[in-house]
């Protein structure tokens, strides 16, 4: 399997990255996870093929998770010409939230030429959902963004973990248990901060998940500033990882 980190920045553009979204890919599989406000930009950037990506995954309903999906369902009409169906999966609400969104971007009545299904998952039970297997976990965030999720996905013989935005939560110890790759949002080195993961707090919980990888994403520019005192792997916009 594949990864790689077309946005890895959090909600105030620190560090000069785009916002969230990662786009995983195998020999079956083309999804991407999250589709932050630039993510059409990040794409076009890296060269990816758009009209191949069979679904998209989200965590929650920030717009630095969310708010590419209009772009990306306008750019499937009118530039991709998209006739294959897409698949937009996402926590409880997502019907609501594609409606509302799409509204303010977008305003006004549009018939795509492509089958979209919103199909909302159900917290701990596994889906099938672009040919893999996707449990989502609940995570502490902000429960205005949300239900807002972690999914431990299971592909081609590979286990992936996304944290999605979450504090220290012990419900990412099942998600991310012995994943070959875990991709965990990480916003400030030591400083604690509700909402969000610290460096400090996940050391002391990473050897109860057992991952075999760990990789830090959604970085503030308090983390970018101390990235030669990180032991993980780090993410980064482009960086492919192959695991
Ligand atoms: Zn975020
Ligand atoms: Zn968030």
């Amino acid at each position: 399997m594949k990864l790689q980190f077309l946005g890895s920045g959090d909600a105030f553009g620190s560090g000069g990255r785009f916002n969230t979204c990662l786009h995983l890919t195998g020999a079956r599989t083309n999804v991407l996870i999250d589709c932050g406000a630039s993510s059409l930009v990040a794409m076009r950037q890296a060269g990816i093929d758009r009209g191949a990506i069979d679904l998209v995954l989200l965590t929650h309903f920030h717009a630095d998770h969310f708010g590419g999906v209009p772009f990306f369902i306008l750019d499937a009409q009118f530039n991709v010409r998209r006739t294959r169906p897409l698949v937009v999966a996402g926590p409880p609400g997502l019907p609501g939230w594609y409606e509302r969104a799409s509204a303010v971007a977008f305003p006004g009545e549009r018939t795509l030429p492509f089958m979209l299904d919103l199909f909302e998952v159900e917290i701990g039970r596994a889906s099938e959902l672009g040919n893999m297997i996707v449990t989502p976990f609940r995570v502490r965030h902000d429960d205005r963004a949300g239900p807002c999720l972690a999914y431990r996905i299971e592909a081609e013989g590979r286990t992936f973990c996304y944290s999605g935005d979450t504090e220290w939560t012990d419900s990412l110890i099942e998600a991310a248990r012995g994943a070959d790759l875990f991709v965990c949002e990480c916003y400030t080195y030591d400083k604690p901060r509700k909402s969000h993961m610290s460096l400090a707090t996940l050391r002391g919980k990473l050897p109860d998940i057992g991952a075999r990888r760990v990789i830090l994403t959604h970085m503030s520019d308090d983390m970018l500033g101390r990235l030669q005192d990180v032991e993980f792997g780090t993410a980064e916009d482009g960086k492919v990882v192959e695991f």
